[in-house]
């Protein structure tokens, strides 16, 4: 197991319970976007920095409704709840080849259900997989346990 030493997490975590909001609601409604780091107001969505950032130029892109998750990813989360019970997921994207995208010019987002003592993610994602299920039976499963209608 690996850990990167990052103390000013602590202070993002210490500064976010401190606040009042959603530090998100907060800057889309507050109208100071310098302030806020916010970079781009779009339909539906905003660009803002983080305001910790792992690398320069680390952003995040937002929707303005107040969700905990993005309606295809939510439904897709519930569907493998149900089918595979996992105990969590890790949900990302890779943008681009050098960050190991496999298909780079159709963004998407990987969403992998988790068990305790399973490989980690990096392993997940590598060249070796050891699967328990053909892909045949896993994609029999999820689709007669996807909610109607099929289309978002
Ligand atoms: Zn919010």
């Amino acid at each position: 197991m690996k850990h990167l030493w990052s103390p000013w997490r602590m202070e993002y975590i210490q500064d976010h319970t401190r606040a009042s909001g959603c530090i998100f609601c907060e800057a889309w409604a507050g109208g100071e976007d310098e302030r806020s780091l916010l970079v781009h107001r779009g339909q539906g969505a905003f660009v803002i920095l983080n305001r910790f950032p792992y690398t320069s130029g680390h952003l995040m892109i937002v929707p303005v409704t107040h969700l905990p998750t993005l309606a295809l990813t939510q439904a897709a989360l519930t569907v493998l709840r149900q089918v595979y019970r996992p105990q969590a997921f890790n949900v990302g994207a890779n943008i681009g080849e050098l960050a190991g995208a496999g298909i780079a010019d159709h963004v998407h987002l990987h969403v992998v259900p988790r068990w305790a003592g399973d490989t980690n993610f990096m392993a997940t994602l590598a060249e070796t997989r050891v699967l328990p299920e053909a892909l045949d039976e896993t994609y029999r499963r999820l689709r007669a346990a996807w909610p109607e209608p099929k289309a978002p």
